[in-house]
């Protein structure tokens, strides 16, 4: 199978419809086509690695000028052009042979045979196998995988690679980074809003580091681990900057056998007379450090730059500001993935971002999440009241979450009692104000240039926090899923709730005038 020329990339048109088609195909907008819009594969870790793979293709055979990015923006490549740029790699690219995309160049120092299965990042909801003692119920077993679906389980595998034993290699971002991408109307304008121009991608390359294996770490010996750091680290001067988007954390060679009959490929339903039910591994496989790669925002402590990964609780609008623009807390400097920050400062428009990423327990996924929230120009001198102010509307509501968690806690559980994770309160109340913080938003950046603008804003932002406190509260007081709940003490923690939010220390936060604002 070659990944270049083969149509197995999973795709959704305009019209719903769906299919395979080869990478280049995505600036196909024959007219009376319906333009494909999205990935659409079996699972949402393979939509986000594929995209990432398409993006990586488009940043290592077609890394543009500023001006040429501009090009393209405006024009779209034609079919024939984007294919014979891919070509270029057309042999690198191949699943099988003495160089097989991704995998290991000397499969003879590979022991370790796996069922396909482990390519898998295991998703939620799925049983270990060891756990699964009812042998006779198949429940989403994965015994087969087609070649499409075995490579881009591969490739899904090395770009999230999460921590897994010794000498398991995590990711080039860690296990289960997140990604973030600025969104198009198809998945053309999707891919080459992220591609980055030629001064930002290359800024910091090793420029004695160009040939092919520098970039495709599978053309020659891997550069194992073993040795002690800094030994056996992989970093910035070691190779080329398109190996952040090919890197292989795991050594690993694919085994391809011929299938006695037609059978089915477990995650696609395709059937395959050659498929993969095997592959062998050894530890130690690259061990990259100090990267930042374009697609991953970061968080900077002492200097040092580190991609950020999903936590439980998920993405959302309390961590919008570092995903989309700089932003700094205490002493931790949040810095967002350099493709959003070159839509940013280049384009200079209304966008959306896409947020995407394992949260990782060690070897397991505890959850996929996935969100989209606004990229919201600025005028350049306002951008930091702007962020000021934005800062104020979470401040407020990091602060009643909190208040809230504990005013539920002690009618549920009681004052004194300390047990259980209650972070689900916080997140429901999170998860109420999401789109009211957006809009809120959105009437911050409209009303900037007019003075004290911004008051009735944060005055409306106030009600709406109040509104959505009380509101949760009383679904868990109400809910009965824990034991009876003593009437008196609810309505009296109910009380104080509002009175809490009420009070001079939320207006503080939020930067309110102390006194209430009288309308009549
Ligand atoms: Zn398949």
């Amino acid at each position: 199978m070659n990944l270049i020329n083969d149509p197995w990339i999973p795709i959704r048109r305009v019209d719903g419809t769906r299919e395979k088609v080869e990478a280049w195909r995505i600036t196909d907008f024959t007219e009376g086509k319906s333009p494909i819009v999205a990935i659409a594969s079996p699972r949402p870790d393979f939509d986000g690695a594929l995209i990432q793979f398409v993006i990586g293709l488009l940043q290592t055979t077609c890394t543009p000028s500023e001006s040429g990015w501009w090009d393209w923006r405006e024009n779209p490549p034609p079919l024939e052009m984007l294919q014979e740029r891919f070509a270029t790699l057309l042999e690198v690219f191949d699943l099988e042979g003495a160089k097989a995309f991704m995998q290991d160049f000397s499969p003879s120092e590979l022991s370790n045979r796996q069922n396909i299965s482990a390519l898998l990042i295991e998703m939620p909801g799925e049983k270990p196998q060891k756990d699964n003692t009812d042998h006779f119920i198949k429940r989403g077993r994965v015994d087969l995988l087609c070649p499409h679906c075995a490579a881009t389980a591969l490739f899904t595998l090395q770009t999230n690679a999460p921590a897994g034993g010794q000498g398991n290699r995590t990711g080039l971002r860690g296990g289960g980074p997140l990604s973030t991408l600025v969104l198009g109307e198809t998945l053309w304008e999707t891919c080459w809003r992220n591609v980055l121009t030629k001064t930002r991608y290359l800024a910091t390359a090793d420029l004695d580091k160009t040939g092919d294996a520098d970039r495709f770490p599978w053309l020659a010996r891997t550069r194992t681990s073993e040795a002690k750091p800094p030994a056996g680290i992989t970093g910035l001067v070691d190779v080329h900057p398109d190996q952040q988007f090919w890197a292989m954390p795991r050594r690993i060679r694919l085994q391809l056998e011929k299938q006695d009959k037609l059978s089915s490929c477990d995650l696609c339903g395709a059937e395959v007379s050659c498929g993969y039910r095997h592959f062998v591994t050894k530890n130690y496989g690259v061990n990259y450090e100090g990267f930042e790669h374009p697609l991953s925002p970061h968080y900077v402590k002492d200097g040092i730059p580190s991609p950020v990964h999903p936590q439980p609780g998920g993405i959302g609008y309390r961590h919008w500001l570092g995903l989309v623009e700089n932003s700094t807390d205490s002493n931790v400097e949040r810095r967002p993935a350099k493709v959003i920050e070159q839509f940013r400062s280049l384009v200079r428009e209304d966008a959306r971002l896409w947020a995407f990423g394992f949260d990782m327990d060690k070897m397991k996924a505890r959850c996929w999440y996935d969100a989209t929230m606004p990229i919201l120009v600025v005028p350049m001198e306002l951008e930091v009241s702007f962020k000021g102010q934005v800062e104020c509307l979470v401040r407020g509501a990091s602060w009643v979450a909190q208040t809230l968690r504990w005013q539920v806690k002690d009618v549920l559980l009681g004052k004194e009692n300390t047990r259980g994770d209650l972070s689900f309160i916080q997140n429901h109340f999170w998860g109420a104000t999401e789109a009211g913080f957006y809009e809120h938003v959105q009437r911050f950046r409209d009303n900037l240039s007019m003075p004290l603008g911004e008051l009735s804003v944060l005055e409306s932002w106030l009600a709406d926090l109040r509104m959505a406190a009380l509101s949760v509260f009383d679904h868990y007081a109400q809910a009965g899923d824990f034991d009876a709940v003593d009437p008196r003490r609810m309505t009296v923690a109910r009380n104080d709730l509002k009175k809490t939010l009420s009070g001079k220390k939320l207006r503080q936060l939020l930067g309110l005038p102390h006194s209430l604002h009288k309308t009549a």
